[in-house]
């Protein structure tokens, strides 16, 4: 068995063993950065981990029955749900508590579902670790491990093991390289996907050619608009399929989150008839997370008189502070308004996104912020910025090299960020800063 793209790990368990914590603790480590922009939106529910440099999808159970974008049916149908979309699920229990009839339901119910587990003993914090050993070992999870999620003990372990329990990744040979814009279009139900997906592929002679191997519904489709090639990905989920809206809505945000991995930049459709919604702002925040470009587009602008237009334009200021840097695009995916203008903004992102960015280039704009506004000083003196070269792309990383670079505060970096966008043109572009001391 080989998982294509993000593969989903579940954490599981009864309320307060930890579940939030631990879903905190391994999904907040990577890029804390995004996590304290100002106005982002984390998802209790849905957060993206790197365990042991595997990216994966990861879903708190716990947190399903207040989910904004899956209707309300009961928090252990939605777990239930939520499980078969997993491909390993994480049964946590309680040391404290000590193992309880309802952690035995949960283990039976596990086991009949013929996919990789993992029990997760937590809170073993100032216990005696053979004793819970003992204890937990009659659920007959295998493998386990002892963690304490609030005091971090235990999660590279854990890490490792869930990452060694997944599935293999799928064959890079797959995906082999293709020519042309990878281009994800997410969005909460409803906002117009579809219509603009039908649009690309219907217009201009546009083909849609299924690749890798699926019968169905192609996971791809390739689309040609003003001599640009778009690789459009994931365009199953988007797809409605008669009969099958539940499922397809229900996890929309799974799917929304597979396709952006796959994909260099994502257009975020909103329905701007109902404003920015709560969704629309945690959507946002994920593909700031995953590090790809991001085009918001505002659909169905049609439906708007002059006053609700301006309303939306601030809303989306407001509400989408942390992805300021992303371009705008109003249009209707209806009337076909506004399409030239999208597909005009994803092409120039995905050209800054994919620009190496210099060295002496980037070490001038970097001396140049620093003359600007020097770091604030800190304990034993400010930081020393000395040169910076570029880091990789998706995101795209500026590696900056100095000293007591540790105690730049966010705002510093933030700031620096924003110079670099500036300097760089890096609309859309993820951005991000690694800092390295040279003693
Ligand atoms: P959930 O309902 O399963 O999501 O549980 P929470 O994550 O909300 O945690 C329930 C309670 O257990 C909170 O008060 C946490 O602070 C506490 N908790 C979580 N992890 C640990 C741990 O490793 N050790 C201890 N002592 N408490 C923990
Ligand atoms: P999806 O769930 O995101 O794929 O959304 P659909 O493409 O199915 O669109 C949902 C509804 O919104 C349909 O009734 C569409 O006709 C309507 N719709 C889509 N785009 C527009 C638009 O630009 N303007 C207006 N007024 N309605 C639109």
């Amino acid at each position: 068995m080989s998982t294509d793209g993000l593969p989903v790990v579940a954490i599981v368990g009864r309320p307060n063993v930890g579940k939030s914590t631990l879903f905190n603790g391994l999904t907040r480590t990577r890029n804390a950065l995004v996590a304290d922009l100002p106005g982002v939106t984390r998802d209790r529910i849905y957060g993206r981990a790197e365990l042991q440099a595997r990216p994966v999808l990861l879903i708190d159970t716990g947190g399903l029955e207040a989910a904004g974008d899956d209707v309300g049916t009961g928090r252990e149908r939605q777990t239930r749900l939520a499980v078969a979309e997993a491909d390993l699920v994480v049964l946590l229990t309680d040391a404290r508590a000590g193992v309880v009839p309802a952690d035995a339901e949960i283990a039976a119910w596990l086991r009949t579902l013929d996919k990789p587990l993992v029990h997760a003993v937590n809170k073993i914090d100032g216990l005696d670790e053979d004793a819970v050993l003992a204890e937990s070992l009659t659920l007959g999870i295998h493998p386990y491990c002892l963690i304490s999620a609030s005091h971090r003990r235990g999660l590279d372990h854990l890490s490792g093991v869930i990452s060694g329990g997944l599935p293999k990744a799928a064959e890079e040979a797959e995906a082999a390289p293709v020519e042309g814009i990878h281009l994800a279009l997410i969005g909460r139900p409803n906002t117009g996907k579809s219509t603009l997906l039908n649009r690309f592929l219907g217009e201009e002679r546009a083909l849609a050619t299924p690749v890798a191997g699926t019968t169905r519904d192609p996971i791809h489709a390739r689309v040609e608009r003003d001599g640009q090639k778009f690789h459009l990905v994931d365009t199953a989920g988007m797809r409605r399929r008669p009969g099958s809206h539940e499922g397809i809505e229900r996890f929309s945000t799974i799917k929304a989150m597979q396709a952006m991995e796959r994909a260099g930049v994502v257009v975020l459709m909103m329905d701007s008839t109902e404003g920015i919604t709560d969704q629309d702002a945690r959507l946002a925040g994920h593909v700031v997370e995953a590090g790809r470009g991001l085009v918001l587009a505002l659909n169905k602008w049609d439906g708007l008189g002059e006053s609700q237009r301006k309303t939306v334009l601030i809303e989306v200021g407001e509400r989408l502070q942390f992805a300021r840097h992303a371009p705008v695009v109003t249009l209707s995916a209806l009337h076909g308004s506004g399409l030239g203008e999208l597909t005009g903004a994803v092409v120039h992102v995905h050209r800054r996104a994919s620009t190496d960015l210099p060295t002496p280039a980037l070490t001038r704009a970097l001396r140049a912020a620093v003359e600007a506004h020097p770091p604030p000083g800190g304990k034993g003196g400010s930081a020393k910025l000395r040169y910076a070269h570029a880091g990789g792309l998706f995101p795209t990383r500026v590696v900056i090299h100095g000293n007591r670079t540790a105690q730049l505060p966010t705002q510093y970096r933030r700031y620096l960020i924003n110079a670099f966008r500036r300097a760089f043109d890096l609309t859309g572009v993820a951005v991000e800063l690694v800092l390295k001391d040279s003693d």
